[in-house]
């Protein structure tokens, strides 16, 4: 199965099996001529009404009209940009300053907001698939231009935002495509938010295969009765998450191959998946294959890939995080120097599904995209090494971005934000581990001057300062106050003492 171009293969399945399914949702199900025609009618409607070929935001959740706005979007020639709705008010506001959008499509619930921008919400869609138009063209766009760009944690508080082009795409899902044994018309799990880039490893490789969506909602994934309930019950074949995610599934004793038959592949990404995880999987689901596969946003999604067996978790002390794709060259790096198997060092990545930078931010993009042997690379912070026979092994984070129930966040944002509450003089946030996973945030707080008479309430008053700016999942559960922060001898905040305190074997 090779794709040669997104919108063309999506488009082709609506012509071939106009009545195909493409997404199923609990009460309805939507087919491939409802996406393509719903998709034409918007991408109509932004080429009469756009000026520029600026970029789309696309707000909302799991919604079967996100992905109409996605295609519509590449159709009419336009990146586009996902934001989940829990996303805080402040840090829409940052993402459109960077993105300056000339559109925002608003599925969910939207806030105004200070942003010059024309706006499109879910009434106005449906006015909009009514209209009648002529037959749509797609705008056709080079390889080079942008397909989507995803937003990721910056370390100075302002998020960055990662274009992935249509080659990019192309590159990543002809992969998935071949490398997994994955066929035509499978059904994959929607359920990591279109913002994430995880969402991606179901999305694309699904509708250019002919496959269909099964979308998890919030509501149903924060329930965990509600969970429990719909899991033995998925209709899917493709399972794509966190290794976080399937942990909290494993509680429920039916999330099982004899309940969940169809269910032929797992796909884990995000964050180092856990042996005992890995081991749960191979026993509950002895017929499914599961990979790891690992990669950062900055490469699309995923550049290598492994199958998990007994074999293999037995012979290396954590899951190995795969064998490199073909089209792409995974370099380590240690201080300029290029590093021979067996040796650590920070895992550089070359290859066509590099992005090109981030949006408007040609410092950040510099210090982390380079060139290695002419050809252009990005510097992923993490580190790792190569066997002989160029398995990737992951070691940890050479930086402090961390990953905590699957969200990638950089704790320098959240010490910014923290320390920008009028309750807060200075703070600095460390991640507590176990067994090599982020179990809690603990911020270590010099506070300002203040009149609570417990400290729970200072920590409840800071909590709520700082919600207008953080995700809740960026939000530290434990506050630690301090007289002052410790700092080493070049005079920095010394984080890594205060890591091993809260870590200490
Ligand atoms: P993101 O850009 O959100 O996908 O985050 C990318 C980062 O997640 C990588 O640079 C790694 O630090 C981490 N990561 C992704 N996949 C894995 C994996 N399989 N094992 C360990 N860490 C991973």
């Amino acid at each position: 199965m090779k794709v040669n171009a997104i919108i063309e293969a999506i488009d082709m399945w609506a012509e071939k099996e106009p009545d195909r399914e493409v997404y199923r949702e609990p009460n309805q199900v939507y087919t491939y001529s409802q996406l393509v025609y719903r998709a034409n009618q918007l991408a109509h409607f932004f080429d009469e009404n756009l000026t520029t070929d600026r970029p789309i935001v696309v707000f909302g959740e799991l919604e079967f009209d996100m992905l109409v706005a996605f295609l519509a979007a590449s159709k009419s020639g336009r990146a586009y940009i996902p934001i989940e709705t829990t996303t805080p008010q402040e840090r829409i506001d940052l993402i459109l300053s960077v993105a300056r959008p000339e559109m925002v499509v608003t599925i969910g619930d939207w806030q105004e907001s200070q942003a010059d921008v024309k706006r499109v919400d879910v009434q106005q869609l449906h006015t909009i698939y009514q209209m009648p138009i002529e037959r749509w063209q797609n705008v056709t766009r080079s390889d080079e231009d942008t397909y989507y760009i995803i937003f990721t944690s910056g370390t100075t508080g302002v998020p960055k935002g990662v274009q992935i082009s249509h080659s990019n795409l192309l590159s990543f899902v002809n992969w998935e495509l071949s490398d997994f044994g994955l066929k035509t018309g499978m059904t994959y799990l929607a359920q990591a938010p279109y913002s994430f880039d995880l969402s991606v490893m179901g999305l694309y490789p699904a509708l250019t295969s002919g496959g269909c969506l099964v979308p998890l909602k919030k509501a149903v994934v924060n329930d965990f009765k509600q969970l429990f309930q719909v899991l033995p019950t998925l209709p899917i074949n493709v399972w794509v998450s966190t290794p976080s995610f399937v942990n909290i599934c494993l509680m429920e004793p039916h999330f099982d191959q004899s309940h969940l038959s169809g269910l032929s592949h797992f796909l884990f990404c995000g964050e180092e998946l856990p042996k005992k995880t890995a081991q749960a999987l191979l026993s509950r689901f002895p017929h499914a294959k599961v990979f790891n596969t690992y990669g950062p946003t900055e490469a699309t999604v995923a550049i290598s890939r492994v199958e998990i067996t007994e074999q293999l978790l037995h012979a290396y002390p954590r899951v190995p995080i795969g064998y490199i794709k073909e089209d792409t060259v995974v370099t380590i790096m240690e201080d300029d120097q290029v590093r021979q198997a067996g040796q650590l060092g920070e895992i550089v990545i070359s290859g066509p599904s590099v992005s090109k930078g981030y949006l408007n931010n040609p410092e950040k993009t510099a210090t982390a995209f380079v060139t290695i042997d002419g050809r252009p690379a990005y510097r992923t912070g993490d580190r790792g090494q190569l066997t002989e026979d160029g398995l990737l092994l992951y070691e940890g984070r050479l930086d402090f971005q961390i990953k905590f129930h699957g969200y990638r966040m950089e704790l320098e944002e959240i010490d910014h934000h923290l320390s920008e509450s009028p309750w807060v003089k200075e703070a600095v946030v460390v991640p507590k581990y176990k067994e090599n996973k982020v179990e809690q945030l603990i911020a270590y707080v010099v506070p300002a001057d203040n009149t609570f008479e417990k400290e729970y309430q200072l920590s409840k008053a800071i909590k709520t300062s700082v919600s207008q700016r953080l995700m809740s999942y960026m939000i530290p559960q434990k506050m630690i106050y301090v007289p002052h922060l410790p700092q080493t001898a070049n005079g920095k905040i010394d984080r890594k003492s205060l890591i091993h305190e809260v870590n200490p074997s």
